[in-house]
Formats: structure tokens, sequence, C-alpha cells
């Protein structure tokens, strides 16, 4: 197998960090390994195609939206229709109530919704919520969960050591940025995950000041790590005992799941959930669903953009792809052929390595082979810097995965072909590393 040569986007990067900050447009696309971030200029189904016309099979799926691959036709489709008559109106559109009540018959929870552009602003949202209805303002987060990057959001999303977490009953609320205020996490406590006994015993001696817990139903963002049997049922008991609110944070895992998100997938139904990602296959747009007693209780709204009419053209044709037959059966399909390629590739080269998947995330880590239940477990048992290795190789040789969290994001355009290439580049990349 040959490297891939990517001069060209060494180039692009080294013109675009002199007039754009860190290069990038996000933090999280920069090379976290690499002297310069792969430079991308076209995509189409499973495949991106760079600033030097490599081919990739694409396991990043830009982050989680795109679950119908790269350029989809019916969003296309369904977005040039909507250029003809105008891209902004500030106004309500025809097809506004439409989403919403083809939302509200997908998500198990939503008997209305509200419309944001990002998953940081969605969560930001449904936090305000919880406390306006509730009159309440202490929000329960866990570790390792990461749920947007504003100052109350970006706190406890990781750490580098158990020992920076801190007790286990009581952890340390860890501020990450410069500049973020450190009274940010005031009003924020901070547990471990999969623990209802912890979290019980903190409603006990707090309830009455709890608004909510907001959790995600599957914790991608680190791990991933999957929800105990009766974890998430518990936590549903328990925020109904205390009269805090329940928020699922479905920005991964809603439409990839299940369409109807990991509460339809575990049957666990929330006050409120959030949704961006996969909804709208890369047009920004975010959701927050939830009771109609609880998103009329006189919050407001606002945001030049909301609702913008291309991403809501773009969102009812995704949700109309998502809903033909054998959306999830493919997806489960490939999630299998791919699980059981890397157990075969694990006994070959006498690796632990632990591989999960449900819908349209496959996971994929080193270090250990058995579920682990908390962030705390998964820190001190990942082979960090070895998936780091491999994914580097694994991008030099045409396979994209997510550079750090384990969580790869299948599409429906991945094919049998797209996995079996995958299977080869990994061996090859296995034997070189190990
Ligand atoms: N919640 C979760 C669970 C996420 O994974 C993310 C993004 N990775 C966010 C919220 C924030 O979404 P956005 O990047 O669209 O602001």
């Amino acid at each position: 197998m040959e490297r891939l040569r990517t001069v060209n986007s060494k180039a692009l990067y080294e013109e675009t960090k002199e007039y754009v900050t860190d290069g990038v447009g996000s933090y999280f696309h920069r090379a976290k390994y690499q002297d310069y971030p792969i430079c991308m200029i076209r995509g189409k189904g499973s495949k991106l195609y760079d600033g030097d016309g490599n081919e990739y099979i694409d396991y990043v799926a830009g982050f989680g939206p795109m679950l119908l691959g790269y350029c989809p036709e019916e969003v296309d489709r369904a977005v040039t229709e909507q250029l003809k008559f105008g891209t902004h109106f500030s106004a309500p559109t025809r097809n506004l109530g439409a989403l919403g009540k083809r939302l509200t018959e997908i998500i198990p929870s939503a008997e209305q919704v509200v419309f944001q552009n990002s998953g940081t602003e969605a969560v930001m949202y449904a936090l305000r919520l919880a406390r306006a209805y509730t009159g309440r303002y202490k929000i329960i987060k866990f570790e390792g969960q990461y749920h947007g990057w504003s100052d109350e959001e970006k706190i406890t999303i990781t750490a580098n050591s158990v020992e920076e977490l801190g007790d286990r009953e009581h952890p340390n609320k860890i501020i990450h940025s410069k500049g973020q205020r450190l009274s940010s996490a005031d009003d924020l406590i901070v547990l471990p995950w999969n623990d209802l006994e912890i979290l019980e015993k903190t409603l006990q001696e707090q309830g009455d000041e709890i608004a909510a817990v907001i959790t995600e139903p599957i914790m991608c963002d680190s791990g991933p790590i999957l929800p105990l049997p009766y974890f998430l049922e518990g936590l549903r008991e328990l925020t109904t005992q205390y009269g805090a609110l329940l928020i699922f944070d479905e920005v991964i895992t809603g439409f990839r799941t299940a369409l109807g998100g990991a509460q339809q997938y575990y049957g666990v139904t929330p006050d409120l959930s959030t949704f961006a990602k996969a909804v709208s296959s890369g047009y920004p747009i975010s959701v927050v669903a939830g009771k109609k007693e609880i998103l009329g209780c006189g919050i407001h709204a606002a945001g030049t953009f909301n609702a913008n009419p291309l991403c809501v053209a773009a969102a009812l044709a995704t949700m109309d792809a998502l809903s033909k037959p054998g959306v999830y059966e493919h997806l489960d399909h490939l999630g299998k052929l791919l699980c059981d390629g890397f157990r075969v590739l694990a006994e070959k080269y006498n690796l632990k390595i632990y591989t999960r998947h449900i819908g349209g995330i496959f996971i994929l880590y080193f270090g250990f082979d058995h579920d682990v239940h908390d962030f705390r477990e998964w820190l001190e048992v990942a082979d960090v810097a070895f998936y780091e290795r491999f994914v580097q190789e694994m991008e030099a040789y045409g396979v994209r995965l997510t550079d750090e969290r384990g969580r790869e994001y299948l599409s429906v355009a991945h094919t049998e072909e797209d996995i079996s290439r995958t299977l080869k580049v990994a061996d090859f990349v296995l034997g070189k590393l190990t």
C-alpha cells in the first residue's frame, strides 16, 4: 500500500493560517498529531477527496451530520428548489410547521419543538427552559460528557487522569478554557455516569434545588460508553421523584441509533431532548424537543438564522430519506461487518480491541475488550496513544476515522465494499504498528 501525498493540503493550510486563527474553522478541525490538517475539496457518498485528489473512505461524517453520506440527492434537490425562492427571510415559512409536525411524529418525547442553529445553542436553551419551568437553578451533568462550548457547557468534558477528576462522590468541576469565567460552574453538579447510587444521594441532599439532569443517553463524546441496564430507566424514575427534568442530549445519538434516537432505542422518554447534526445532512439547524407545557413556559427562542428556509428544506428531506424502509437495517449490517472484522484482526495481532455498533454509530478502541461503565474506568484502560497512531496511519492510507474518541460514523451511503477495503487497510496498518 502507498502512503498518500498531501502536499497541497499543507500549502493550503500554511496560507490559511496567515488569515484565519489556528488555520481552521473549528478547533476540532485542527490536525491533532500531524503538522497540518487535510483540506477537503469534495465529498460524494461515503468518500471524501482532498486537495491532492486523494480519496478517503470517511467515517467522520462531518462530526456526525452526514448520515446520508455526502451530497445526498434528495437533500440537494430540496435545497436547490428552496434556493429559487430565497435563502433567508426571518419570517415563518411554509415548511416550518411541516418540519415541526414531522419531528413530533418521529421523536417519542416531542409534543413540540423549538429551533436553534447548533447543538451548543440547543443545550443552552434546554437548560434555560428547565430552570424557567422548575424555578430551580442547579443542573446535574456527568463527567466526560460534552454538551457544547459555552461557559457553562464546557465543564469536565474531559480529563487527563482519574486524579484530575477528584473524589468520585464529589468530582471536581474542571474549567477547560482560558477566559471561561470561574463562576461558570457554580450552578453545576458534576457526577460520574452510570451510578444511580451517587445520583440518588445527591438528589436526596439537594433535590429541591435541582432543575434538571442532563445526559447523553449513550456517552458518545468520551468513550463511547453504553448505559448499564436500567441506568436510563433509573434516571427517569429518580428525576420524576425529585421534580427535576430529565434532558437527553441527542446531538449525536439523534436519528443515528434509531430514527427516533436513543430514546426510541432504549424506550426511555425524557422531558426535553436536544438534536442537531444528523437532523439536516450538514445544514446548521438544531432542535429542542419536549412537552408543550415545558416549551411553552414563557422563555422564547431568539436568533436571526433560526429555522432558516434552506436548513428547514434540508431537514425535511433528510427526515423523508431516513424514514425509508431498510435504512437502519443497512447501517446495522455494516456495523456488524466492521465489528466482526475488527474482532478477527484483534485475534490476528493479539490486541485488545473494543468494538460495538448501534445504528449509524460504530465504536472502536484499543486497550480493552469489555464494556467500561464510566469515564474514570475508560481513562484507566483506554490505550489512547495506540488509537492515535492507528487513526493517523489509517488516514495516511485513505481511511478517515475520528481522531481521539473511538466513535466512528457510518452512513447510508457506505457499502460492503467500503467495509472490506477499510478492514484491509486496518490489517496493513495494525501489521505495521504491532
Ligand atoms: N452535545 C453533544 C452530545 C455533542 O456531541 C455536541 C457536538 N459534538 C454538542 C452538543 C454541540 O453541538 P455543536 O457542535 O453543533 O454546537
